[in-house]
């Protein structure tokens, strides 16, 4: 465990360029945990955030096909499952089993979405189920649309993991590497896209791509889009929406944000029972994640899904 971000007490390396070293090695510390700080915006470690945006602006210039926008689309689905999937409903939840190298992959395929990694993920997503709407709870609404939308993870308290939370998954090396260095996978899909599209543009002229087009459209335009998508859990599906269950926190159940994020938007639901790998309790609630679920369990590379209880459900049809 020599060397790896995630410890308690992680020692203290300083150096003027600390901050920009952080978007490579998460484990760079630029400072002590000070209360007084660390709610603003750090700035200097937001840049390749904002950059993530700014190149969206390059559709533009490499224009479009159809190519670009199936790579986009596709990238989006795919990605989108592993964070509900895996990030958010086996990470976070222990929602079902799976097997070491299937835990890995879509371990990767999330980390490739620029949420950074699965530790630091499901270590915020366990606080806000413990404090959801408190003041404890990084990213309420109550503190503000954009606060809970992005402004939350790009403070310095945002930044850190709380290891406490997540002791069962310290145990996986792979698991720390990828948050270690958690700008490694997508740089790689960038660049894997890049070369693809610059082949195609060779190789298959009649598919009308080249490798930046292929690069805006699949990584930076299906990578911000994604981002936003996943985040209107935080912001929008605690404001927007249906409250079935008196759940104690403003959690609703939307069924557009549903769509859009392969049924996390089933929220007031999921606050109701989060120990579920399925977040649609009724047939017409949409959960396109439970049922990719399902097929995967069907195939054998998942297992023990955990059910709605029928109490529950039965709760849920008044
Ligand atoms: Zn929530
Ligand atoms: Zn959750």
């Amino acid at each position: 465990m020599e060397g790896t971000v995630i410890e308690d007490n992680p020692p203290q390396r300083r150096s003027p360029l600390a901050p920009v070293l952080r978007w490579f090695d998460t484990s760079v510390q630029v400072a002590e945990v000070d209360p007084e700080v660390d709610d603003r915006i750090d700035w200097l470690r937001a840049l390749p955030f904002l950059g993530l945006h700014v190149a969206c602006l390059g559709v533009f210039w490499v224009g479009v096909s159809t190519t670009a926008l199936v790579t986009a689309l596709l990238l989006y689905v795919a990605r989108m499952f592993a964070i509900t999937g895996f990030y958010h409903r086996y990470f976070s939840h222990r929602a079902f089993r799976t097997s070491r190298p299937v835990q890995f992959a879509f371990a990767l395929l999330g980390a490739s979405s620029v949420q950074r990694g699965p530790l630091w993920w499901a270590a915020h997503h366990r606080h806000h189920h413990a404090h959801a709407d408190t003041d404890a709870d990084p990213h309420t609404p109550r503190k503000g649309f954009w606060r809970s939308h992005a402004g939350w993870f790009l403070t310095r308290g945002g930044f850190r993991t709380d290891t406490s939370r997540i002791r069962d998954l310290l145990t996986f090396p792979e698991l720390r590497w990828l948050d270690r260095y958690d700008t490694v996978v997508p740089v790689l899909l960038a660049v894997l896209l890049f070369v693809i599209g610059t082949a195609l543009e060779h190789w298959a002229p009649s598919l009308h791509t080249n490798g930046p087009q292929l690069l805006v459209w699949g990584f930076f335009v299906s990578t911000v889009v994604l981002f936003h998508a996943t985040v209107t859990i935080n912001s929008l599906a605690h404001r927007w929406g249906r409250r079935r269950f008196d759940t104690g926190d403003d959690s609703r159940n939307n069924w557009w944000l549903a769509l859009l994020t392969f049924g996390e938007g089933w929220h007031n639901n999921h606050h109701h029972y989060p120990a579920s790998a399925r977040q649609g309790f009724r047939w017409w609630e949409i959960d396109l994640t439970w049922y990719g679920l399902r097929l995967m369990q069907a195939v054998g590379l998942v297992h023990s899904l955990k059910p709605v209880p029928a109490a529950v459900l039965a709760k849920a049809e008044h």
